[in-house]
């Protein structure tokens, strides 16, 4: 069947392995069960389903259907640097990705943005809170959202302005001090009364992180978003010796009354945390989204544990330096928790008997405490009757790594042996995304005809050629010396 992109009145999913969250987030394997689908939401689970006259029936025997993946902090826009990020920390990564924005166009934005997008669904995730920091002008952020509608993804875009350069050329680098621009601040505004936009799935957010400014400015500019219909806000709270020494976010957001229950607030990394801190995310629930791969790729520290009693969500953060599969994040999740837990015990000479955190709670993580963490809870991030068709079939038939674990248990197949090569098809809000193993085509509002994903890469590349000779001209020590002086880091404690 040719891959689509169309809305269809009924699918029904037959005969699959459909991974089933109970009222107490249990996840249980439904053997042989179909799913019917009815527009963009689920309408029945069960076994025998009578498929509406008309509908698409797609035979899934030998498949495990799983709730979309919840991504909860990534930044999409930054395809075009990938390969750029790897070797480097999070010192390096603020000028060489944060700030790259600067070398890009609003099409360049674009392009960048769908195929961050595109890279997500293919991965299985239907849904990213997108801390989308790329905005240098409102036009980069109108291709940047206009690019998030037509990839199909669900997703908050959650709004928020770089700093940005009067002058970065080959020989200098100068900041502006203008970090909240009134046009950027309007232009958001605005945004947040026309949402939502793409048929509902996306949503207006802001991603905040200039803490350093008064109380009163803080609280003004949050409560007069809240009151503009934004619905979700998020910041990077990350502490080592060298970054963010001399701040406790979430002791701000308490003296500053900006907690709300359920919070609104969602806060990426917390590593690097005093007790005290730690202590204050359990107690409030705020969400947290661990990004386990770049965490550790660059330097913030441990992340946090599954079983920390912190509310923990999952996120891909850079896919310049590592896959967008929110399972992986999981699966890193797990065995880093597993490893602080055994280092714990080790230093008293113990060891557990059996490990304290489980695949479930990696894959809980990915799923549908993801959903309530952006206060989707009631929408996405498990699969029942009543909720949104947001779902990933997974071919554990023809995989060869996901054999003799399939059959035996569905929720581990998943969690620990599957790939992204296993995703057989994606589905967002109803629509399939992915089929057959493959990317549908992306229908832009501009153009009649869809674009496959080789047009898209066709696209990406020529952008991609364009921004690093823009980069060239960037002198990128000057850069790091605007750094040093931003945060104020201490030079003495950098190993060079
Ligand atoms: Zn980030």
């Amino acid at each position: 069947m040719a891959a689509s992109a169309k809305a269809t009145g009924a699918i029904l999913l037959t005969g699959a392995t459909v991974l089933f969250h109970t009222e107490s987030d249990k996840v249980e394997a439904l053997r042989n069960t179909d799913i019917l689908v009815r527009g963009n939401k689920i309408t029945k689970i069960g076994k025998g389903v009578s498929p509406p006259r008309g509908a698409e029936i797609v035979d899934c025997t030998g498949k495990i259907i799983s709730p979309g993946f919840v991504d909860t902090h990534h930044h999409l826009w930054q395809t075009q640097l990938k390969g750029q990020h790897a070797d480097i920390s999070l010192c390096e990564y603020i000028p060489a990705g944060y700030w790259q924005s600067h070398a890009y166009r609003p099409q360049d934005m674009f392009w960048g943005q769908l195929g961050g997008a595109m890279q997500a669904i293919d991965a299985g995730t239907t849904f990213v809170l997108d801390h989308a920091h790329g905005n240098q002008t409102n036009e980069h952020a109108n291709e940047a959202l206009k690019a998030t509608v037509a990839s199909g993804l669900r997703s908050v875009f959650a709004y928020s302005h770089p700093p940005y350069f009067t002058k970065w050329d080959e020989k200098t680098c100068e900041m502006s001090h203008d970090i909240l621009p009134k046009s950027s601040m309007e232009h958001i505004f605005s945004l947040a009364a026309q949402q939502p936009f793409g048929n509902g799935r996306v949503q207006i957010g802001f991603g905040f992180d200039y803490w350093f400014l008064p109380k009163e400015a803080i609280q003004g500019i949050f409560g007069s978003l809240r009151q503009g219909g934004v619905k979700l806000f998020t910041s990077h709270y990350a502490k080592n010796a060298v970054f963010g020494t001399h701040s406790s976010l979430i002791h701000t957001l308490q003296s500053y009354n900006l907690i709300k229950s359920p919070s609104d607030i969602l806060l990426s990394h917390a590593t690097g945390l005093t007790a005290s801190e730690e202590d204050a995310l359990r107690k409030t629930q705020i969400p947290v989204s661990s990004t386990p791969h770049t965490e550790t790729l660059m330097g913030f520290g441990w992340p946090v544990s599954l079983n920390s009693g912190i509310n923990l969500t999952l996120g891909v953060d850079c896919h310049t330096s590592n896959t967008s599969s929110i399972i992986s994040m999981a699966r890193s999740s797990l065995m880093q928790s597993r490893q602080k837990e055994a280092t714990e015990a080790a230093k008293g000479s113990r060891m557990h008997f059996r490990p304290a955190v489980t695949v479930k709670d990696a894959f809980n993580a990915a799923t549908i405490s993801g959903a309530r963490g952006v206060q989707l809870g009631d929408q996405i991030g498990s699969i029942r009757e009543g909720k949104m068709a947001d779902l990933v079939i997974f071919d554990a038939q023809n995989s060869p790594s996901m054999s003799c674990v399939a059959e035996t248990d569905p929720l581990t197949a998943i969690v620990m042996h599957s790939d992204i090569r296993d995703v057989d098809a994606v589905m967002i809000d109803g629509i399939w995304r992915k089929k057959q193993g493959k990317l549908c085509a992306v229908q832009l509002d501009s153009q009649k005809n869809a674009l496959e994903w080789s047009d898209v890469r066709k696209k990406l590349l020529a952008s991609q050629g364009d921004i690093l000779e823009r980069q060239k001209k960037l002198n990128m020590e000057k850069a790091g010396q605007v750094l040093n002086q931003m945060f104020r880091i201490d030079e003495s404690k950098l190993i060079k």
